[in-house]
């Protein structure tokens, strides 16, 4: 029997052989979460916080954090939320912060390297959080730009002190993926993190040297490149050596071939734009788990990112 779209847009996102992949929304306005879950979105992977720095054009100050994650929270209604702390900097810049001009800003002060040198940004954020899981909220906090184990134990300590302070329960700190460094070492962090999540937009970035904005490049800096997936795979292996679970919330996680790609990776959690959700859901409907670990090991072995793409006709997925 075929679901009617709606029914189908609530099916778990489960292979023919009931693996099921965590589809969440990558959202940031709590007026946003209706949409998402009517598409079909368990969670929430990704809220970028920085949003609430950049479009009000001042520094939200913890009340207003507080109300906002809170919002968020309460719209979910117990669903999980991952909210990444502050990302500014690279791409993102907050001119109200009047922080000082770099030559290279993607290679920089930015994200978990700005807020572990402002605590006026880190704490007041990581004290709204913490007083949001206190109330109960299902939550976990993600830390953006993360490039040495010196930094997670940086922040875990702030964290656990804050944590502390506010009376709040152990909630997950898990750190995002988004320099060949950290995929290398992820056998190593996984003692030091709960979970990880890959941003493949900067992931591509920075491995294949191809700023994610150059409009001439654009046609390069493909996800799919087979180096960007064999750091995709070491991730996957290295968290496994800690039992961690590994996300994906860069673009490719919604685009259906590269989903069934990352599945097939052992990727447990995918999280996209909420438009992508309902096609990613029927393609990874439509596959085994042993079709996608084939057609994963294929990729890998692949030699140029074309050669990844050419393999989507062979696997033979029709689009939805
Ligand atoms: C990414 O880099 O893939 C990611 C999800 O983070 P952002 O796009 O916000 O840099
Ligand atoms: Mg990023």
């Amino acid at each position: 029997r075929t679901a009617s779209e709606a029914e189908g847009r609530a099916l778990p996102a489960a292979t023919t052989d009931g693996h099921a992949i965590e589809i969440g929304a990558n959202i940031n306005k709590p007026s946003d979460v209706a949409g998402a879950i009517d598409q079909g979105a368990e969670g929430v992977g990704l809220m970028r916080t920085e949003f609430l720095f950049l479009d009000g054009g001042h520094t939200p100050d913890e009340e207003e954090q507080f109300a906002t994650y809170g919002a968020m929270a309460e719209n979910l209604g117990g669903r999980p939320l991952i909210v990444r702390t502050l990302d500014i900097g690279g791409d993102k810049q907050a001119p109200h912060l009047k922080l000082p001009r770099e030559e290279n800003p993607f290679l920089g002060v930015r994200g978990t390297r700005l807020t572990l040198r402002r605590p006026d940004l880190m704490r007041p954020q990581l004290r709204a959080l913490y007083r949001v899981a206190k109330a109960g909220a299902n939550l976990k906090i993600m830390l953006p730009m993360i490039t040495s184990l010196d930094e997670i134990l940086a922040v875990r300590a702030v964290a656990e002190e804050i944590r502390a302070e506010v009376g709040a329960p152990a909630v997950p700190l898990g750190i995002m993926v988004e320099v060949p460094s950290t995929a290398v070492m992820a056998d190593v962090y996984a003692e030091y993190v709960d979970f990880f999540s890959i941003g493949t937009n900067d992931l591509t970035q920075y491995t294949l040297a191809i700023d994610r904005q150059h409009p001439e490049l654009a046609a390069e800096a493909d996800s799919l490149h087979p180096a960007v997936l064999r750091l995709i795979r070491k991730t996957v292996e290295g968290a496994a050596r800690h039992r961690r679970w590994v996300g994906v919330c860069g673009g490719i996680a919604g685009d259906p071939f590269g989903a069934s790609l990352l599945a097939g990776l052992g990727v447990d959690e995918l999280s996209m734009t909420v438009r992508d959700i309902p096609a990613v859901k029927v393609r990874l409907r439509s596959a085994s788990m042993a079709d996608l670990k084939a057609l994963a090991d294929k990729a890998v072995a692949a030699r140029t990112a074309g050669e990844v793409r050419a393999l989507e006709a062979s696997f033979g997925q029709g689009d939805a």
